[in-house]
């Protein structure tokens, strides 16, 4: 293994039910190892680790984060690498929400976590398993612990992106603006788009489009976000794999009134229920393409859905820049699915963006151009990597 100065970080993204860890060395992207453990608190979980050549899944009851963490450790004491031997610099935590306090990577202290729970009104089904996780990781791991927030990249939006046109008074006392999220992997994507092109950061302007079961869209100019679309949660945007973007507010009170729903039913209806599932029953891009080309209506429409709201956001966020070098697509459905990228710019010749069939119908996992050589606008694929960006946050901040 070829690390040299720095040791690898391991990177912890620890959610309700999973914990994703990776261990990754920071200045050549190498991965040594990677692991998900599953099902975390039901009677019955999964645990998967990797080490590049060989993996191995085996299944087990995991009772709680700690039980996830001791596994982790197990996990490498049986298959490798050994990890007290490979010197790690630092571990780094994904945080979904950093509220208004932090705005950038933090070591993580007795303080630091007091603040994270503070702010889990704010991300009750994220930040609490995010807590769950470092404890049990602090307790185990006796060097820094580094937080590195979803919401970071997106703390500098203009007020006018992030305001919310309610009573001023009751959004500052609670709290209530756009956060947006997702925005480590906007981060790591805008920046590489601009290194493939051999652009500067500074006269750069950018729409990222980061499309997984989770999606969000970006605006960014010179190397800062000026909008995007998620906003004091996960909920609001694009039409996700199981959660509804958009919607007139008032049908939250008028599914309250008119279908006798609660206020907890209308909320799982909207973030696990709604999205593509809702609309046609499936949420996995790869089943509805199937669907689609047996000719599904229901499917069809939902691709219809997705993609008119992709587009309208593409306009939308265009004049927000007030000019537009590149569009790019990044994450499990952004990277591979052609068929949507194809959707999202079609006809768009008079707006500058020319999509070049060939190159977006090709198999790749690099980042590359799939316009057409002569098209003003340039469309990207760029594969993102939010373990690798973490990792290096993480290093930058204890190295
Ligand atoms: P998340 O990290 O938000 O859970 P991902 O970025 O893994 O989500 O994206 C999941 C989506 O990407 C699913 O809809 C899946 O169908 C789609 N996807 C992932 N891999 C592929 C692939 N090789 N081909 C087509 N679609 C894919």
């Amino acid at each position: 293994m070829s690390w040299t100065a720095a040791g690898p970080v391991l990177v912890i993204n620890s959610g309700s039910s999973s914990l994703k860890y990776q261990l990754v060395v920071p200045d050549t992207a190498e991965v040594l190892a990677s692991g998900l453990i599953e099902q975390i608190g039901e009677s019955s979980g999964r645990i998967s680790h990797s080490t590049g050549e060989q993996s191995w899944t085996r299944e087990d009851p995991v009772a709680d984060h700690g039980a996830a963490l001791t596994l982790l450790r197990e996990q490498f004491a049986a298959h490798g690498p050994d990890l007290d031997g490979v010197g790690i610099t630092a571990v780094g935590h994904r945080v979904v929400h950093g509220g208004s306090r932090f705005s950038d990577p933090v070591v993580i202290d007795d303080d630091v976590l007091v603040e994270i729970e503070k702010l889990s009104p704010l991300a009750p089904l994220h930040n609490p398993a995010a807590l769950a996780g470092i404890r049990a990781a602090r307790e185990r791991f006796a060097v820094p612990h580094v937080a590195v927030f979803d919401t970071a990249f997106f703390a500098g939006l203009p007020a006018a992106a992030s305001t919310y046109a309610i009573p001023a008074e009751l959004a500052a006392e609670h709290a209530i603006k756009k956060y947006g999220f997702h925005g480590t992997s906007h981060e790591f994507v805008s920046r590489r788009a601009a290194e493939v092109l051999g652009r500067s950061t500074e006269d750069f302007r950018v729409i990222v489009f980061h499309l997984g079961n989770g999606a969000s869209v970006s605006a960014v100019r010179g190397g800062a976000a000026i909008e995007t679309s998620m906003g004091l949660t996960p909920l609001q945007g694009l039409v996700m794999g199981t959660r509804s973007g958009d919607i007139d507010p008032s049908i939250y009170p008028y599914l309250h009134d008119a279908a006798g729903l609660s206020i907890p039913e209308i909320d799982t209806l909207l973030n696990k229920r709604s999205g593509l599932k809702g609309l046609c029953g499936d949420n996995d891009f790869r089943v509805l393409d199937r669907r689609i080309a047996d000719g599904d209506e229901a499917a069809e429409r939902a691709f219809a859905v997705y993609v008119h709201r992709l587009r309208t956001y593409l306009g939308a966020y265009a004049f927000a820049l007030g000019r537009l070098d590149a569009v790019v697509f990044t994450a499990g459905v952004g990277e591979n699915n052609a068929r949507v990228r194809a959707a999202a710019t079609a006809d768009l010749e008079h707006f500058g963006l020319v999509l070049d069939e060939a190159r977006n119908t090709e198999r790749s996992r690099s980042a590359r151009v799939v316009s057409a050589t002569d098209s003003p606008v340039t469309i990207m694929v760029v594969p993102t990597d939010e373990e690798l960006a973490i990792a290096r946050k993480a290093e930058q901040l204890v190295g």
